[in-house]
């Protein structure tokens, strides 16, 4: 039997009728039988829905909020369906569901449980629009619900995978169908142990799609994304970007750590594990050949460009004129563990740690709270976070003009700065 495939298709992808279109068009010769389509919410719903958190958190109106997410879905559809089409009712349906959620209790004590159970609405939204409008087009797939299969902790908000009863209830409740059915299904959600929804975190669709790929023994997987495929900059950022035909395993999981968002940094792990390539291709040019990711591609040594925005630095000193040792490393550590923040960058000097983190509600708070009793803490929010990997010396300035540099870092094959807007 043939091996599946996997396509995931993100947000843009699905972001207007037109895009749902398109994605048709794309799977019209490419639909099999033996494919799971991963999609994604609408556009930024996801952004939407978690304005609709905080507004509620805040004690604010989120009703405006709501019914243009409504308006917008509905939208989507009457692009795509003709008036009376049963699917007007169902996301009618699932908005009614959405708002019965919105009415309870939300505190900061249950936010991460709380906000797991509004978020993945907008892909089960998504998807079930997409999965009428691919059988209205005679492309039959079926609707399943990722959380049946795809098994977390409850680590809420950020929840780790069960690899082996995740790998279970796709071999029992997935692989049967197909070869008879392809399957479209949501990225980014999960359940916990006790069913509770959880989610994989922000743009973890693709994490989803390797997962998947992973517990079904799947040939590859397709990521359809709005870029030609992987850049070694950032098209929105940079001009004169130039596309990788091919990269390996090693390169892209290292793109992502330091900030590329054109794959989510999880999704490369599982696939190298078991060598499944990954293809990352355009959706509005998808006879391109994109980039293949695989185990083995030639190394290359082109300047590569990451940019990671919304970046904390904090700095901690050292109060009682001591100098830094294992103990004052180990005790920041421990508080950015508990608070399951990474460090992005990390200097040291005599007498002071500096770190670099990402922006994250409530987190610098408690941060501080726990520290503050020990180190002397200053920090500076809103900067940006530069990495060149194989950097070519005479190019690292011009990145750097109109910056303030708060910190930088320089190693053989790697160069970071810490920068912020003049
Ligand atoms: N919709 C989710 C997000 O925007 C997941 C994803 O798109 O990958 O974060
Ligand atoms: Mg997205």
């Amino acid at each position: 039997m043939a091996k599946t495939l996997v396509y995931k298709f993100g947000g843009a992808s699905v972001k207007d009728s037109i895009a749902v279109k398109n994605l048709t068009e794309i799977l019209r010769n490419r639909l099999r039988k033996d494919m799971v389509i991963v999609v994604s919410a609408m556009g930024k719903t996801t952004n939407a829905l978690e304005s609709i958190l905080s507004r509620k958190l805040a004690k604010e109106d989120f009703s405006q909020n709501s019914s243009t997410l409504k308006a917008f879905h509905l939208e989507i559809c009457e692009g795509l369906f003709s008036a009376g089409h049963p699917i007007f009712a169902q996301v009618q349906n699932l908005f009614l569901q959405l708002e019965n959620k919105l009415e309870l209790d939300l505190s900061r004590e249950n936010y991460d449980e709380f906000y797991d159970s509004i978020v993945g609405f907008g892909e089960l939204v998504s998807s079930r629009i997409v999965a009428e409008y691919l059988c209205s087009q005679d492309l039959l797939v079926v609707w399943k619900d990722a959380r049946e299969v795809v098994k977390t902790n409850s680590d809420f908000r950020f929840a780790k995978i069960d690899w082996e009863e995740t790998k279970k209830s796709c071999s029992s409740q997935w692989k049967p169908l197909l070869g008879n059915f392809p399957i479209l299904t949501q990225g980014f959600i999960g359940s916990d142990p006790k069913g509770k929804p959880t989610t994989l975190g922000r743009e973890g669709s693709d994490f989803t799609a390797a997962i998947l790929a992973t517990s079904l023994g799947a040939s590859s997987v397709t990521i359809w994304k709005d870029v030609p495929g992987v850049l070694n900059a950032d098209p929105k950022i940079f001009s004169d970007t130039r596309k990788f035909d091919e990269l390996g395993y090693r390169e892209a999981a290292e793109m992502t750590y330091f900030g590329a968002s054109v794959i989510h940094p999880k999704t490369i792990k599982p696939l190298a594990n078991v060598d499944i390539p990954l293809f990352v291709k355009s959706f509005l040019d998808p006879e391109a050949p994109g980039t293949k990711i695989h185990g083995a591609a030639i190394p290359h040594e082109v300047p590569t460009i990451v940019l990671k925005k919304e970046q904390i630095l904090v700095s901690f000193k050292v109060t009682d004129f001591t100098f830094i040792e294992e103990l004052h490393i180990h005790r920041v550590y421990e508080r950015l563990q508990a608070l399951k923040l990474r460090v992005n960058m990390l200097q040291l000097s005599a007498i002071s740690i500096s770190i670099v983190i990402d922006a994250q509600l409530f987190k610098l708070d408690q941060l501080l709270e726990k520290l503050k009793s020990e180190f002397e803490i200053r920090y500076n929010e809103g900067l940006e976070l530069l990495t060149i990997l194989h950097p070519a010396q005479e190019g690292i300035s011009a990145y750097l003009e109109g910056y303030e540099v708060l910190l930088e870092q320089a190693s053989r094959n790697t160069f970071q700065a810490v920068r912020r807007k003049i």
